[in-house]
């Protein structure tokens, strides 16, 4: 039995890391509260519920499960509500990861696959952005996972804690037999809210800022697909039981595509107009945020297949219209 204890599993990209472990022949228990997440999402392991703020509980989860290795996925995510609610960013994820870290350490389990954002490295213009750029966070949810980082490096130091970091792009898409997909409550990203307004499930989209520096006015974004993204924390995981040390990878695709151009995209994939109206800018988002980086690539041997915007949309779309696997509580 060769158990990952996957935080946030239950969740978006949890649930497609849980899918992809299982498929390599791993047990993927999820750690989750399900505040965010969804039980019904929880199909290829155990559910272990609990709350990161319960440090008993934690410590019950590893004696019984033994996990050989995390991957902790569990946070709140959203740039807005971070710039609103700072505390709740700051306490839950941070305490929640020293939590996590310190019980993992406790029971031996020492290696850490850390689900970490493109979010840290702040608004830099015309800079490229790979893992030696220095992090500049402009928002209270890049913040908390900056913090997070320099944790595990700490931990690393004192108690011989490996880990490798994942500093996410956007991730878009769902997995193509839609036994899982994206589904927050409420939803806050770009993709999801255009196919409900398409589906006229809400009124309009509003983009948020036409006043950008970039060529259409719109921020932008480098969109990889969730399985492509899931697929390179197995590869962290193998990286890590291989002895091969702490890492830091960017998971980008290097392209970016512009609020208007996601858009398009969505129109041309689904063949319907996507409502939407312009706004003001959105406190705490970013020009522009676009990996500079093909380490992955090199060194872990990441082999991105279907990051392709319309593919990601082609993907979501699908599992949009199956509203019988939508979730509920
Ligand atoms: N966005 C938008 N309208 C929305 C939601 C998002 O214009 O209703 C823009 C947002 O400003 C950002 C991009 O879409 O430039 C991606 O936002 P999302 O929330 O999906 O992900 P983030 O980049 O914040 O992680």
């Amino acid at each position: 039995m060769t158990n990952v204890l996957v935080t946030g599993g239950a969740g978006y990209i949890g649930s497609h890391a849980c899918k992809v472990l299982a498929a390599n022949g791993f047990t993927p228990v999820t750690f989750d509260n399900c505040s965010t997440g969804w039980e019904q999402a929880v199909k290829f392991g155990p559910l272990a519920k609990g709350d990161l703020l319960d440090c008993a509980r934690l410590d019950e989860v590893f004696a019984e499960y033994q996990p050989v290795a995390v991957m902790h996925f569990a946070a709140l995510s959203q740039v807005g509500e971070s710039m609103q609610l700072p505390g709740r960013y700051w306490r839950e994820n941070v305490t929640g990861a020293l939590n996590l870290i310190e019980a993992a350490v406790a029971a031996e389990c020492k290696n850490f696959v850390f689900s970490s954002t493109c979010a840290t490295y702040g608004d830099q213009d015309n800079v490229v952005l790979n893992e030696d750029t220095p992090q500049m966070p402009i928002n209270a949810y890049g913040g908390s996972k900056l913090a997070i980082e320099q944790m595990l490096q700490d931990f690393a130091a004192s108690d011989g804690l490996n880990h490798v970091i994942f500093r996410y792009f956007n991730v878009a898409g769902a997995d193509p037999e839609a036994e899982v997909g994206e589904f927050h409550q409420p939803e806050t990203h770009l993709i999801p809210l255009m196919l409900d307004a398409i589906e006229g499930k809400r009124a309009a989209l509003t983009v948020f800022g036409t006043d950008y520096d970039t060529p259409d006015g719109t921020c932008i974004r480098d969109y990889v697909h969730v399985m492509d993204l899931v697929e390179a924390h197995v590869l962290g995981l193998k990286w890590l039981q291989d002895g091969k040390g702490n890492r830091v990878f960017n998971l980008g695709t290097g392209d970016g595509f512009s609020v208007r151009e996601v858009i398009e995209h969505s129109q041309s994939v689904t063949n319907k107009a996507v409502p939407y109206t312009e706004g003001d800018r959105r406190p705490g988002d970013c020009t522009k945020l676009v990996s500079g980086s093909t380490r992955a690539i090199s060194e872990l041997g990441w082999k991105p297949s279907r990051s392709n915007l319309s593919d990601m949309i082609r993907d979501a779309w699908r599992w949009h219209q199956n509203t019988a696997a939508h979730y509920e509580r």
